[in-house]
């Protein structure tokens, strides 16, 4: 027997050794379902099934990335790198690339981020003479997210009578014809949004058979983590790929699914065994990950809700520690307590600061804890901040780019054309605008054409130059690499050298910002050519006959097209030695030595917009099942009395989910103000100087990385006295949480 099968039990090894037909693997968390995924697709290719047949659909970006890596450990060789891991919105975007022309789209498509998606939201509410306060950008974007992400179109939706009922409650009558507007608009830009990459992928599958039965004989196995959590269009798109071969293989936790807001239904694992009626469904029940008192609570508190697939699970491990639960006064204590709490297990019990991980419901809690590591001087890296290439002077560059790639691309027009500043005003933005849209053509043809569209002299030589200039960069990629180009750009601008004469802290950070982006250019060229000949079996990178594409326009295409699916997870090294600050859902499929679950109020976990059904009472639960079982050897569960929240001071009631808990398993414990009050900390009001906050990785200097270094160059040297281990008060243990 292989080395990698020996490692797993029988279960485990009975769904890896299942190769042929439709297979479902429902299993509490720990279990080893990611394992199972990792060593199957292994598996398959030690039996001779070719990489570039097999299609695996994960989470996130990082998860397919350590797939590839475990997959390349166990083979012992880099075939992995032919494996089509990645999320569905990476995949299905490289996909896309190659298939666009036949849905109308350009194959250099853009890819619109959320705040494009919103600028062109708020631009047609601008055009359709709607009020943006009523039709909130946000808001409005939601709406269209979810419609498509449930397959509905604009047509649908306007015949919808529950859509159209919600939206007259809401005042909201008129989001049908934005819906429709935008869809246009976005298509006459040459882009698609995020949920495009799933509707369009689905249109293609659905509407040109050719396209359908090349994908299907090329995925001819199919696997899929988190299926828990898929939606109606990746649900509807998996059911259409797998159709020939039936070789899915899903796998997922209906306790662990925890976004139903975003259209994910836990029917779809229900619906699997009907979909496929010779199904094989293993049930794992062994928890590799957690101690007894980790899991048993978990399984009391997820026993809470009524619905669920029932499974047992049970573990080998240790009973461990207790679970401490604490009690704070404010949150600021409750930060304190935490970091003094990682410091105490460093010492005591020789854990490293990765392995503690602070979990919360959402990003906002991440302040409190954030000062006190950094008083503390423990290294930390926070997820779930900005990327990196969402910064504005990145999108300022990239806009450049882009507009180089395709000039259709209306919003990144709309960026650059007085960026630096050259003379051409808002009036002759909005005429170029409104000239486009009166002759349905692109705001580009209008500058082409400006002569045509009576600009003032002065206006009209602007745009020449400017033109001139970007069809310049443009013909440049015939013969120079993205990189050159880039750089070419950066100077011909004069961004650079504007921001390299800006002294100030924040001008400093945008030009290393800048280099920082040449820097990953440079980097994807090189990567770019030392991979050039593995796309040899010529699905990915053809493009349509009439197009002649230079390679530093696919290079420079590919690279943009990544960078917009990149998260802010991506930008940071996993390996760091730094404790992990996230939300839970963020930190849904990872693991970590000792877990902080972070406030357990009321309002707060459960939200308070999320307790008016049972439904969404139960996804609230299933999120605090996530957290507990992302423990390894300990947990603390914490609460503070009072926090700041939305700006004002409010009073939390401890969240009804304490309640749950069974006492058995549970160390109470209570730290409150007093039990800092000689330590050096300040009370709250003395923090203001910490209170700026940088919600990314990214500081000047890049790295992805926020070390205490980092921030006391930032913040100030922390406060010299550092404070001892402090001694928690434990009172006698009580019925009812204090
Ligand atoms: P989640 O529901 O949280 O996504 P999971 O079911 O995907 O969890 P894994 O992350 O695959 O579980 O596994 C949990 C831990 O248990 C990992 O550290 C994994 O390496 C370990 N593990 C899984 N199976 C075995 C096994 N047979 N022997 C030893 N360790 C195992
Ligand atoms: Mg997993």
């Amino acid at each position: 027997m292989q080395d990698y099968l020996k490692e797993l039990n029988e279960r485990q090894r009975e769904a890896v050794l299942h190769i042929k037909g439709p297979l479902m693997i429902v299993a509490g968390a720990g279990s080893g379902k990611t394992k199972v995924l990792t060593t199957r697709i292994a598996h398959l290719m030690n039996s001779g099934v070719d990489a570039f047949n097999i299609l695996a659909l994960t989470f996130t970006n990082k998860a397919a990335k350590e797939m590839k890596e475990r997959i390349e450990k166990i083979l012992g060789n880099s075939e992995a790198r032919n494996l089509y891991v990645g999320t569905f919105h990476s995949v299905f975007a490289r996909i896309l690339r190659a298939e666009a022309h036949h849905l109308g789209y350009p194959n250099n498509f853009t890819i619109y981020d959320t705040d494009d998606a919103k600028s062109v939201v708020k631009t047609v509410v601008n055009e359709m003479n709607l009020d943006d306060k009523t039709y909130k950008p946000s808001t409005v974007y939601n709406r269209i997210s979810s419609a498509k992400n449930a397959l509905v179109g604009p047509v649908e939706y306007a015949n919808d009578y529950a859509l159209q009922q919600e939206d007259l409650r809401g005042n909201r009558p008129a989001i049908a014809q934005i819906y429709d507007a935008y869809v246009k608009r976005c298509f006459k830009n040459g882009a698609m949004d995020f949920d495009d990459l799933l509707l369009k992928f689905y249109e293609l599958l659905k509407g040109f058979p050719e396209s359908l039965s090349k994908y299907q004989r090329k995925f001819k196995y199919i696997l899929i983590d988190e299926y828990q959590d898929t939606n109606p269009a990746q649900y509807e798109i998996i059911k259409l790929l797998g159709a020939m071969n039936e070789n899915v293989c899903v796998v997922g936790d209906d306790a662990q699914s925890i976004y139903s807001f975003r259209g994910a239904t836990i029917q779809n694992i229900l619906q699997f065994q009907k979909d496929y009626e010779d199904a094989h469904v293993v049930m794992l029940e062994q928890n590799y990950r957690s101690s007894k008192s980790i899991l048993n609570v978990a399984n009391e508190v997820i026993k809470n809700n009524k619905g669920q697939i029932p499974k047992s699970l049970w573990t080998d491990n240790k009973d461990g520690e207790k679970i401490r639960l604490v009690r704070t006064m404010t949150d600021n204590d409750e930060g304190k307590y935490v970091a003094d709490s990682i410091q105490e297990q460093k010492l005591r019990n020789h854990y490293n600061n990765r392995d503690f991980a602070i979990l919360y419901r959402t990003n906002a809690q991440s302040r409190a804890f954030e000062e006190a590591l950094r008083r503390m001087n423990i290294a930390y890296t926070i997820f779930g901040g900005q990327s990196f290439y969402t910064r504005k002077e990145i999108k300022d560059f990239v806009a450049y780019l882009r507009i180089i790639i395709n000039s259709k691309d209306e919003e990144a027009l709309k960026r650059i054309i007085n960026f630096p500043a050259r003379g051409i005003g808002k009036t002759t933005v909005d005429k170029a605008v409104l000239a486009a849209n009166t002759h349905n053509i692109s705001m580009w043809e209008v500058l082409e054409r400006a002569r045509e569209f009576g600009f003032k002299a002065g206006t009209l030589e602007a745009i020449d130059n400017f033109v001139v200039m970007i069809k310049s960069f443009a013909s440049m990629l015939q013969n120079k690499n993205a990189y050159e180009v880039a750089v070419h750009v950066g100077k011909q601008t004069n961004i650079v050298k504007e921001l390299f004469n800006d002294k100030s802290t924040e001008g400093v950070a945008r030009y290393e910002n800048i280099q920082e982006l040449l820097n990953s250019i440079k980097e994807w060229v090189d990567t770019q050519q030392n991979l050039s000949q593995i796309d040899e079996d010529g699905t990915m990178i053809e493009t349509s006959d009439n197009e002649a594409v230079s390679t530093g326009e696919i290079t420079l295409g590919a690279y943009l097209q990544q960078i917009t699916l990149l998260t802010d997870a991506d930008d940071k090294d996993p390996n760091a030695d730094t404790v992990k600050l996230m939300t839970i859902h963020a930190a849904k499929g990872l693991e970590f030595g000792c877990v902080f679950a972070a406030g357990l109020e009321e309002m707060l976990f459960p939200n308070g917009m999320a307790v008016n059904t049972r439904e969404e009472l139960e996804e609230e639960r299933r999120l605090f099942y996530v957290v507990i079982t992302r423990a390894k050897q300990r947990l603390w569960i914490t609460y503070a009395n009072t926090r700041y929240r939305f700006g004002s001071l409010v009073q939390n009631e401890p969240s009804r989910f304490i309640d749950e808990l069974p006492e058995e398993y549970l160390d109470r414990s209570y730290a409150g103000a007093a039990a800092f009050k000689n330590q050096g900390f300040g009370a709250r009001g003395n923090t203001n100087a910490f209170d700026r906050m940088n919600g990314g990785g990214w500081g000047a200097g890049g790295g992805g990385r926020q070390s205490a270094a980092d921030a006391e160059k930032r913040y100030g040297a922390p406060p010299s006295k550092k404070p001892a281990i402090p001694s928690y008060v434990t009172p006698k243990p009580q019925s009812k949480p204090v």
